[in-house]
Order: C-alpha cells, then sequence, then structure tokens
C-alpha cells in the first residue's frame, strides 16, 4: 500500500547557496519540524529562544530540541510538575545537562549576572542560584527517552522521506553514545576544559574551544579551575591535528557554530603567530563564514603579564577580522597588594593597576575588542580591597563606557543575601557594567 503523508512545508532557507526546506509532520501524538529554524543571533531575553537548526520533536509531556546530529540540545518540560514552564535543561557537547533557572522568579539575576537564566550544574561552581538538579536531570532524560521509544516503534515507512534520515539519527542514539561522544571529544583536546571565559554568556557558552596553550603562568593559591602545567605554547601541528578533529566531531552540527574559545587559561601568552595561525585556521575549515548562526565572536583569556606584553600589532589585527567581536578576560582579582598575597597571586598592584589602564585604552581604540577583566569578591576581604577597586572603577574610568566588564567572581557562595549586597554597591560607584561570574566548564 502506498503511504499518503501529511507532512508540510513551512520555509525555505538557502544555507551558503543550498537550499534547504523546513517540514512539519504529526506523527501520532508526536509533532515534529525539521529542521526547526532558530534565531540566527543570541538575544537576551526573558523567554527561551533557540538560536540554531534543530529537529524539534513535541507532544503532551515535552518538547525536545535535537541537533543536527540528532543529539538531545534542548528538554522543555510541559507537564505540572516541571519546576517552571520557561525553565529547560541544555545538555553541552560535552555531555553535561545544566537546567537553566530563571531564579527566585526573576529576582535580581538580570541585575546581578546580565542574564535572564542562571546555569544550575552537576558539579562544584561559585553559582550563587544553584540548586540540587539531579532529580530533574533525570526526570528530562526520562522524557526524552520515552519520545524515543515512541520513534522506535513507528516503523520507518511511516515516516516520510524528507525528514527520516533525521529520525533515524535520533533513535540510533542513547546516554552510552553520548558519553562515548564526550570522551573522543576530551581525547581529541588532550585536556580538560575547566573553565570558560565569562564574556562567552553573550552565546550562550556556545563555542568551538581550541587549546593553543596549556598551563598558566601563576598557579595562584584561591584558583579551583588550574592545572599543575606550566605554561606552554602548542605546536601548529597540534592546533590543526585538533581543528581537523573537531571539524569530524561537530559534523553536521558545525552550522550551528560562530564562536571560537581559544583555550585555555592564557591563550593570550602565546606569540601572534600562534594566535593568527589558530583563527584563520579554524574559520577556513569550520567554514564559520558558512554558519547559520551569524555572531562571529573569538574569546581567549589572558594574564596581568601576557595582556601587559601582547604588542598593539595583535590588537590591530584582531580588530580587523572581518565581522568578529574579540573578547579578551584578564583575571586582574584585586588592586590591593595585601589581598593579592593572600590570594596567593604572584603579581604586584602596580600590574593591575597598569593593565586596567591598557584595558580601557584598548577599549577605547578598538571598537570589535572588548577587554574584561576579573575581581575577586569575599566578605572576608579588607574594606581596602573595595576601597582601591572602587577607585579604579570611578576615578580612573571617569565617565560611563558600554565596554569593559568588570566580572565579581565570589570565593564562597555562602551568605548570598550579603554578596549580592556587596554586588549592588560596588555596581552603585562603577562606570563600566558590572556583573557576577558564575564559572562553568566547557
Ligand atoms: S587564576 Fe588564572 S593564573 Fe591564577 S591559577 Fe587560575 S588559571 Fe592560573
Amino acid at each position: 500500500m502506498k503511504h499518503i503523508f501529511f507532512i508540510k512545508k513551512i520555509e525555505t532557507i538557502f544555507l551558503s547557496g543550498v537550499k534547504m526546506d523546513s517540514y512539519t509532520f504529526n506523527l501520532k501524538d508526536l509533532k515534529i519540524i525539521s529542521p526547526f529554524l532558530g534565531e540566527k543571533k543570541y538575544k537576551k531575553l526573558s523567554y527561551p529562544i533557540k538560536v540554531g537548526l534543530y529537529t524539534l520533536i513535541e507532544n503532551r509531556d515535552a518538547k525536545l530540541f535535537f541537533d543536527l546530529n540528532g543529539e538531545i540540545k534542548f528538554i522543555h518540560g510541559k507537564i505540572p510538575d516541571w519546576i517552571h514552564p520557561n525553565e529547560f535543561i541544555k545538555r553541552t557537547k560535552a555531555n553535561d545537562f545544566i537546567y537553566y533557572s530563571s531564579g527566585e522568579y526573576y529576582g535580581g539575576i538580570y541585575d546581578a549576572t546580565g542574564e535572564y537564566y542562571v546555569p544550575c550544574f552537576q558539579y562544584p561552581s561559585n553559582n550563587l542560584w544553584q540548586k540540587d538538579i539531579k532529580g530533574i536531570v533525570e526526570f528530562g532524560k526520562a522524557l526524552w527517552k520515552d519520545i524515543v521509544e515512541k520513534l522506535k516503534r513507528v516503523s520507518i515507512k511511516d515516516i516520510p522521506k524528507k525528514i527520516r534520515k533525521d529520525i533515524e539519527k535520533i533513535v540510533s542514539i542513547d546516554n552510552r553514545y553520548l558519553k562515548k561522544r564526550a570522551m573522543l571529544l576530551k581525547k581529541i583536546y588532550n585536556a580538560n576544559i575547566t573553565v570558560l571565559p565569562p564574556d562567552t554568556r553573550h552565546v550562550d557558552y556556545e563555542v568551538i574551544p581550541i587549546i593553543i596553550s596549556d598551563g598558566c603562568l601563576y598557579h595562584c593559591k584561591f584558583c579551583r579551575v588550574k592545572s599543575r602545567d606550566v605554561f606552554s605554547e602548542r605546536s601548529k601541528e597540534d592546533i590543526l591535528e585538533q581543528i581537523r578533529g573537531l571539524k569530524k566531531f561537530y559534523s553536521s552540527d558545525i552550522k550551528n557554530y560562530s564562536s571560537l574559545f581559544l583555550g585555555l587559561h592564557d591563550a593570550f601568552n602565546c606569540s601572534f603567530e600562534t594566535i593568527k595561525f589558530s583563527i584563520e585556521k579554524a574559520m577556513e575549515i569550520f567554514q564559520i563564514e558558512n554558519s547559520y548562526v551569524k555572531d562571529k565572536n573569538i574569546f581567549l583569556f589572558a594574564s596581568v603579564e601576557s595582556f601587559l606584553n601582547q604588542k598593539l600589532d595583535v590588537f590591530e589585527y584582531l580588530n580587523k577580522i572581518p565581522d568578529t567581536k574579540v573578547f579578551i578576560n584578564i583575571g586582574l582579582e584585586s588592586v590591593h597588594q595585601e589581598t593579592l598575597r593572600k590570594i596567593g597571586k604572584p603579581i604586584d598592584s602596580s600590574q593591575v593597576r597598569e593593565s586596567f589602564e591598557k584595558m580601557l585604552y584598548v577599549n577605547k581604540k578598538y571598537l570589535n575588542i572588548e577587554i574584561t577583566a576579573n575581581f575577586l569578591l569575599d566578605l572576608s576581604f579588607s574594606e581596602k580591597h573595595f576601597d582601591l577597586m572602587i577607585s579604579l572603577i570611578r576615578d580612573t574610568v571617569k565617565r560611563p563606557f558600554y565596554k569593559g566588564t568588570i566580572y565579581l567572581s565570589p570565593l564562597s557562595t555562602e551568605n548570598k543575601r550579603d554578596i549580592l549586597n556587596k554586588v549592588m554597591e560596588l555596581k552603585r560607584h562603577s562606570f563600566l557594567p558590572m556583573y557576577l561570574y558564575i564559572i562553568q566548564r566547557f
């Protein structure tokens, strides 16, 4: 018997000259849209939007978004027990399941973080709104499994050819497969990416990391993300091999990425040649130009010394990368010498001051570059730490400026209310944007 399908074309798009049709199809109680055409740019909104291309499968209980490799990406529960209708789970490429919480009904989250959602993790972080998400993640996974089981019971002949491949990929993937994928990713990097720059929040942490250096210069006492390695630059062969491996790993889903993170903790300490080589090769091999997502960004960490030592020709080069914003985040931590000693950061407060002044200069001179800085926040710190920070962000800056975000990194999550009050107090003094830094790994 010939199958008659009620499949409807929603829209046609052209992605780097290739025609792509988006279809909707109802299969028993499941509604499928493939590909679901999400936004092309990241936006900060108080309700969830999706950026990129997905396969969307929805039933009475859940709304699931699968990436272009068929891997689960977002889980939205629709059942009454789901914590909040606007909250959801996201799975990262490294197979972390993160819960996106809107906080205590939007109470102060946006002012404190610059975002409408706070990511809650299953690993330790400095998130003041962290909650136990084990139960909700297991629940979300069960909703995913349930829909996949339903799809498995459908004969492939009952699915129109136009979306058959997408469904075949989705049903072939389970938890075990995703764990193996995460292990493969680790093998490609040959390192753990324990932290992403705070600025990656602008693209919801959706970056492709490329490790161009390992270790760091200082091995500060307070730091919980450092490795034991001394700083070393990766070879061009290593970087190229990584980029080729990542191209294969991301496969069809590479169309959903247009931002790079050059890792690890102090990639800005690499030579100009290595930085340039990595960016150009990644842009070329990943064909970032052809991505569906149009927000092109490059993110890096710098240290006080690497930032002070880099010559202006590096900034000239980064500023001229077409249609691309570059964010460099420096760990300044404190401008108070005694606090620097206490936290075990082996630098001088005069270097912190000098870096801050160079940051202001670079941010004013280069339109496409934003240098941002981290300061530590702990209620046990001496008032001098805060007074000197205020004098820097107010008196040195002189008038409000939209670039040069200051990220405050709490050392502890105890006394949340007092920490938030301190953040708000510091914000009132600052002529620069100021937010909390929520430490997130890749
Ligand atoms: S704060 Fe930065 S420099 Fe200090 S140990 Fe951590 S990664 Fe290294």
